[in-house]
């Protein structure tokens, strides 16, 4: 067997002038024009910004959180002409945030390559249990209700399952926020065989090619970025590139504590 080569923090840099994933009003659970994002970023002094927003396909009984075809095309025509008036001042990227759902993957695939985006996350934030999809990132009292009545050790070995597919199967570029689902239930802890999972995944990260998102939301949410210190020594155990994205659903949140990130990354 080769000898595992691991890299010494030193040689890791994170660019912390872009953040590489913001949402808008246009998925109903952020406020905020797209243009009220630009700003923000500006005022950071950034030097881009990626928008990257929510595409689901086939979750029923759920509030709508994501943007149909038509609100993608209001998109598009916003995002081109936001990077034409401020091309001076901000490199602005239109992507996606694609959550997985196996039994639409067809769908999800012709949908992601019916476009150009400048970035394609992946994230999964619907698990299906007993026939009813359950959100995985929602903080709401009746998600979390119905995801302790599944088992959420078991709604993790699906999300972590269904990841590793989706990594293998979609066309992105990016995974997001790896083990923020369930972080609203305060009694969540990851088993081994979920490490063992999250290694598997990590893999198939490295084998297609993609880079592995450093979210910022989750020092809000737990006082620790997604994913984990643990996750990120594993990640760059594999050598996976390591990008940054703040999640903002609000102007200001754009570019949240990006200024922690290269001391974070000194001390793995
Ligand atoms: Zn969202
Ligand atoms: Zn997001």
């Amino acid at each position: 067997m080769a000898p595992r080569i691991t890299d010494s923090s030193s040689d890791i840099q994170i660019n912390t002038t872009v953040d590489r994933h913001v949402h808008t009003k246009l998925c109903h659970h952020a406020s905020g024009e797209m243009e009220d994002y630009v700003l923000a970023a500006i005022r950071q002094g950034l030097e881009g910004l990626i928008f990257l927003e929510h595409m689901e396909e086939g979750i029923s009984g759920n509030e709508k959180t994501w943007l149909t075809e038509e609100d993608f095309d209001s998109y598009f025509s916003e995002g081109k002409r936001l990077q034409e008036k401020y091309k001076s001042q901000l490199t602005i990227g239109l992507g996606v945030e694609c959550g997985y759902n196996p039994d639409r993957r067809q769908t999800l695939i012709s949908r992601l390559d019916s476009r150009d985006w400048d970035e394609i996350g992946i994230s999964c934030h619907f698990i299906k249990s007993a026939n009813e999809y359950i959100n995985l990132f929602s903080r709401k009292e009746d998600n979390l209700k119905r995801a302790k009545e599944s088992g959420s050790e078991q709604l993790l070995d699906a999300y972590f399952d269904t990841l590793h597919e989706a990594v293998a199967t979609l066309p992105g570029t990016k995974l997001c926020h790896l083990d923020g689902a369930l972080r609203f239930l305060p009694e969540i802890y990851l088993t081994d065989s979920h490490l063992k999972k999250i290694d598997q995944v990590l893999l198939a990260v490295k084998r297609r090619g993609l880079t592995l998102e450093i979210n910022t939301s989750g020092l809000v949410i737990r006082g620790e970025q997604f994913p984990s210190r643990a996750i990120l020594q594993m990640a760059i155990s594999h050598r996976i590139p390591l990008v940054v994205g703040s999640d903002a659903h609000k102007p200001e949140q754009v570019g949240r504590h990006f200024d922690r990130i290269n001391k974070l990354v000194e001390g793995l």
